[in-house]
Order: C-alpha cells, then structure tokens, then sequence
C-alpha cells in the first residue's frame, strides 16, 4: 500500500509532511513533496485527506478490496469528496461531511 504524489499539482504546502506519522514524506530541492519511502507506508491515508491540491493518490490494494484501484480526495468548504477510480473504469464517490464527521 502506498501512495503516489504528482508533483504537477503539488504546492508545497508541507501538510502531508507533517501529518505522515512515519515521517516518509520529504521535500525536493524545488519545494516539493516526494515520498521518500513508499515501501513503509501503512496506509493510514493522513497525507491524502491533507492535501487540499488533490496532488496525492493513494493506492487502494486488494488486502482491503480495491484490486488496484485509485482513491484522491478534494476539499471543498465542509465537504472532504473521496473519488474510487477502478482498474475497469468504473468510479465511485464518497461526500462527507467534515461538520458532521465527529457527531456520533
Ligand atoms: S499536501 Fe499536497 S500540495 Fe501540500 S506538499 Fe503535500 S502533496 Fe504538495
Ligand atoms: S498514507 Fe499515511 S503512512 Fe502512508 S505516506 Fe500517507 S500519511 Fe504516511
């Protein structure tokens, strides 16, 4: 399980660096992010929910059912959408609502 960073999208921002709790995620000489040590992941999808540039993809292995599909997240307002990109094409999206996230 790991985790992919497109460094066209990414801003540099650092909130994937300081949420990783393995500290994997380190930064180029151009300010970017990179992971450093993708074997070590867990996949605890911290980085992913952070970045708000939907520059992180993680990589949902089949241990947990996702047969190699993709999964990003985009941050609008109070909504965190989380979108399933499958091997055959098809997508799925998940809305939360951050608001309502911690409630029960
Ligand atoms: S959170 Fe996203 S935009 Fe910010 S440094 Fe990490 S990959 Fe780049
Ligand atoms: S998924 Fe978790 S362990 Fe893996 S790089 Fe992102 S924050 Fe670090």
């Amino acid at each position: 399980m790991s985790i992919a960073i497109n460094a066209d999208l990414c801003k540099g921002c650092k909130a994937c660096m300081a949420v990783c709790p393995g500290s994997l995620i380190k930064e180029t000489t151009e300010g970017k992010a990179y992971m450093k040590y993708p074997k070590d992941c867990w996949g605890c999808a911290s980085c992913v929910k952070e970045c708000h540039f939907g520059a992180i993809t993680f990589f949902l292995g089949a241990d947990i059912g996702g047969m190699g599909s993709k999964l990003t997240v985009d941050s609008k307002k109070d909504r965190l959408i989380w979108n399933i990109a499958r091997r055959d094409d098809t997508k799925e999206q998940i809305v939360i609502n951050t608001k309502e996230s911690n409630k029960y």
